[in-house]
């Protein structure tokens, strides 16, 4: 029985448990952990971001003081602590920053509160234009979306810009002339029979 390797389905409970989850702030307030602790960990694959959590969880993580040279340009351009590269390099050769192995890549995720900040401005706008110039923006907004190169964050600052513009143009009815595929759209002009 004790030879048995990988029984899922024990009976007896672990003897030894943590009661609590480790803190690694438990006595330690400085802002350095605070920082540390807030870091998000990005360009890097799935093994190297947990090393890397690992790291920060039990404050093994040593902030670099000042950049590191990349093994791929030269440069002193390695910003983040353990990445052998600097991102440029990283992004530029679709690798892992740190281990450099092109494997599943974390994305960085986009700041939470600059996409809510974004979606919240495009609703607003939005909301302002008026039926016409709405029915532009969202053929434009799903035209967009044929794109899957471009990445979601810098669409989405593009598709505000558009908003804006045509917020701006609000009067200006030649500039739905801008939009190629207007034709098959004249609204209330149409009914002329
Ligand atoms: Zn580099
Ligand atoms: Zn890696």
């Amino acid at each position: 029985m004790s030879s048995q390797k990988g029984n899922s389905s024990r009976s007896r409970p672990q003897k030894y448990k943590n009661r609590t989850a480790f803190k690694n702030n438990l006595h330690d307030t400085s802002n350095k952990t605070k920082m540390i602790n807030a870091l998000q960990i990005g360009d890097v694959c799935q093994r190297c971001k947990d090393i890397i959590e690992w790291k920060i969880k039990y404050k093994k993580y040593k902030p670099l003081t000042q950049p590191k040279k990349c093994v791929k340009c030269g440069n002193k351009a390695v910003k983040r602590a353990y990445n052998i590269m600097c991102l440029e390099c990283a992004h530029k050769l679709a690798v892992c920053a740190k281990c450099g192995q092109s494997k599943d890549l974390v994305e960085q995720l986009p700041n939470e509160q600059e996409k809510i900040k974004l979606d919240e401005e495009m609703k607003a706008l939005l909301k302002s234009l008026p039926e016409r110039k709405r029915r532009t923006f969202i053929r434009y907004m799903n035209k967009k979306e044929e794109n899957p190169e471009i990445d979601e964050n810098s669409q989405k600052t593009d598709i505000l810009d558009k908003l804006k513009s045509l917020k701006i143009n609000d009067n200006d009815d030649e500039f739905d002339g801008l939009f190629s595929d207007e034709s098959d759209f004249d609204g209330s002009c149409s009914d002329e029979d």
